[in-house]
């Protein structure tokens, strides 16, 4: 068909957008949908930020575009600063990318060189979890733990092993405490290092809270410290991916300062450009950075438009507005309102099993049979019916399916502006609530 956009969005089978207002975006025929995913964790001030509007064509008007093979730019250098201003300790270098993707290939050929360039070129493996998403370049899709995403495009490029990940619903066992489980998953680490070899080992990679596949579930308290002594123990980076739920979205700037962590280095992006512009970045250590400036002097990774003086500009007017409007706290409060009428209205639910996630990033597990967890069939793709009736019933949220491996079931996940009002909350609940029940019926 001429004019057919190779890919999702086909003109005639999705609605057309065409205009955005705060919380909602509003289709060519007029329907208004409330954005309770901001999109995919990405639209955290909303659709027609007036702050990052003005500072996108302040920019304009100045410069749109300077090579950073030529150039660096007043909004790449000021974005920078701050941002590691704000990172955990020890992070204190940063590198302006395009996206969620390149954000975390970068983290992952960064700790490859950083092993060349200090004798170590035998560490080239990575360790990451079972159903993680971590993007859909080579190198990221390597990383990620979904078999069925990975098998069409093996043997990938990077030597990538699984564990499972930290999910308290689904693996704890009942007789054991919260505490004696995070220690057993984190074991599952240093097990599989050791399985390995140490000396072979580059990088653990995981997300703090993991969103598209599990549904913002955040790992238990403790587990990350004790794999930051684990990977500490064994010479290994630590790499936390932050693109989905950073940038504020559990109501801390980044998500691993509630567990009191400190990784080698951090990925974001999504609510970094809060789709107003595309960027990540990738946020690292002055140790990894210095090694590479006294070798070869040059981390051999770069793309066209990385340090974009557009796509910095909308990121600091992100900040800006984080900073101003005290947003932080807003997450908080809004998100334990989100929370609580998530519960009143489903927590009793016959078929959800699991309401969970911190600040204004939620999931909701849907069963077969609250007391035995069985997931439903995926054949009935329940979370596929879900989104069609959120859309007909005018929300945005983001159902992922039963990640095939038999056990874990469907998920909804919400992230909606961080600027949700409270009737928005009752909207939200109310439209998802009801999209839930026609999907069931
Ligand atoms: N990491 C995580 C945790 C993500 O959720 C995503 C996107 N869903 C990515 C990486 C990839 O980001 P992008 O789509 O911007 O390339």
């Amino acid at each position: 068909m001429a004019g057919h956009i190779f890919g999702r969005s086909t003109r005639g089978q999705l609605p057309t957008a065409v205009a955005g207002d705060g919380c909602y975006i509003v289709d060519a025929d007029g329907r208004r949908y409330l954005d309770g995913s901001g999109g995919a964790a990405v639209s955290c001030l909303g659709h027609s930020d007036a702050g990052v509007r003005a500072a996108l064509h302040d920019q304009l008007d100045r410069l749109a575009f300077a090579h950073t093979g030529f150039f660096t730019s007043e909004p790449a250098e000021r974005l920078a600063d701050r941002l590691c201003a704000a990172a955990p300790e020890g992070i204190d270098r940063v590198y302006l990318l395009s996206g969620g993707s390149e954000a975390v290939e970068a983290a992952i050929k960064l700790a490859r060189q950083y092993f060349l360039e200090i004798g170590q070129p035998q560490r080239h493996r990575v360790i990451a979890r079972r159903q993680s998403y971590h993007g859909n370049t080579l190198g990221a899709l390597a990383a990620g733990g979904n078999a069925w995403r990975r098998a069409q495009f093996a043997p990938l490029l990077v030597d990538v092993s699984h564990i499972a990940p930290c999910y308290e619903y689904r693996d704890r066992l009942e007789a054991e405490s919260v505490d004696a489980y995070g220690q057993r998953a984190a074991d599952e680490l240093e097990a599989e290092i050791l399985r390995l070899g140490p000396d072979s080992v580059m990088a653990f990679l995981a997300e703090p809270v993991v969103g598209a596949t599990l549904g913002a579930v955040p790992a238990v308290p403790g587990y990350l410290r004790r794999i930051r002594e684990i990977c500490d123990r064994h010479g290994v980076l630590l790499i936390l991916d932050e693109v989905m739920c950073g940038m504020g979205r559990t109501g801390h700037l980044f998500a691993c300062e509630e567990d009191g962590v400190a990784p080698d280095m951090i990925t974001i992006a999504k609510g970094l450009g809060a789709g107003y512009q595309p960027i990540g970045a990738l946020l690292t250590s002055a140790t990894i950075y210095d090694a590479i400036a006294a070798g070869s002097g040059f981390f051999q990774h770069g793309h066209t438009y990385m340090g974009h003086p557009m796509a910095a500009a909308a990121a600091n007017a992100v900040l800006d507005a984080i900073e101003g409007r005290d947003l932080l706290a807003r997450v908080r409060t809004q998100g334990d309102k989100l929370d609580a009428a998530l519960r009143a209205r489903l927590g009793q639910h016959p078929h959800v099993g699991d309401i969970r996630g911190r600040g204004l990033f939620r999931g909701i597990e849907l069963v077969a049979d609250r007391e035995t967890r069985a997931p439903f069939d995926p054949a009935r793709k329940l979370h596929a019916r879900i989104k069609a009736e959120a859309v007909a019933a005018g929300l945005i949220c983001y159902p992922m399916g039963g990640t095939l491996d038999g056990v874990r079931g469907d998920h909804v996940l919400l992230a909606p502006p961080f600027i949700i009002e409270d009737a928005q909350v009752e909207e939200l609940t109310d439209k998802l609530s009801t999209a839930i029940e026609r999907a069931l019926a």
